[in-house]
């Protein structure tokens, strides 16, 4: 596996956190402490009522902002859901799809994933895009079976092309907000099962250039060990990125 091929990406969710005005600090925060840091893609994705403040404070910076959510309707009676071209018009460049939150909190399932996948690709957003196993899963021994099936259900219809602009978030639901972290050797195994998934649906080129993320209690204690690993290209950071201190040392690591 040739990891060169592909870019780190360092990413925050903030979840349900941060103000506008608490978002504006944040970000300034964060992207004083990774100026010049340019050996990794640094995005922040910020509640909805945050972005308009985020953006404003990432100009000019080589942070990056996404949301967490998007709906796949184009427009209509959705009541609560913010469209992919809402999104772009206020200058997001990323979207979370699939976080383990809104499957076991919002009723998300792999068919509304995918979805919202191919709704935010064609708009022309870059997806992360979450999936990983349940605790009674990998105790049950069936990691590999249920990941693969997320990432084939999950892209289903997503072209080669649009391919480019997926990164896959591995995140164990058991290590999510948990300090449960998995093992860099498990990471690994699992973004790698990922990539040989990705390999069979497309291309080894294509699962050559995929950037495949891990997420669940990251932090800046035990990021280079994870990122050190072959097949993790990058984090996707929850409880770590609401501190700039503690994310920017996580940036450090990936550089
Ligand atoms: C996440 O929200 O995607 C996440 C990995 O959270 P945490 O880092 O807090 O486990």
């Amino acid at each position: 596996m040739d990891k060169s091929k592909r870019k780190v990406v360092i990413a925050g969710n903030w979840k349900m956190n941060m103000t506008p005005s608490e978002a504006e600090a944040a970000v300034r925060e964060t992207a004083e402490l990774v100026e010049g840091k340019n050996g990794c893609d640094v995005i922040l994705c910020v509640p909805f009522v945050d972005i308009d403040a985020a953006i404003k404070a990432a100009k000019g910076t080589n942070v990056k902002i996404g949301a967490q959510n998007v709906h796949f309707e184009a427009k209509g009676a959705y009541t609560g859901e913010i469209s992919a071209a809402m999104l772009l018009e206020c200058g997001v460049e990323y979207v979370i799809i699939g976080h383990s939150e809104r499957r076991q909190y919002f009723g998300e399932t792999d068919e509304t994933v995918n979805k919202r996948t191919i709704a935010a690709l064609n708009a022309g957003l870059k997806v992360i895009l979450c999936l990983g196993e349940v605790l009674e899963q990998r105790q049950s021994g069936i990691t590999s079976e249920i990941v693969a099936m997320q990432t084939k259900l999950d892209l289903a219809g997503v072209t080669a092309e649009q391919m480019k602009n997926v990164i896959i978030a591995y995140e164990p639901v058991w290590a999510i907000g948990t300090g449960l972290t998995a093992t860099p050797e498990q990471a690994d195994e699992v973004c790698g099962i990922i990539r040989k998934t990705i390999a069979d649906l497309y291309s080894n080129d294509t699962a050559d250039s995929t950037v495949i993320q891990y997420g669940g209690s990251m932090n800046d204690g035990n990021a280079a060990e994870l990122l050190s690993k072959v097949n993790v290209d990058g984090g996707l950071i929850g409880g770590a990125s609401l501190v700039p201190a503690k994310f920017s040392k996580i940036v450090d690591a990936a550089q």
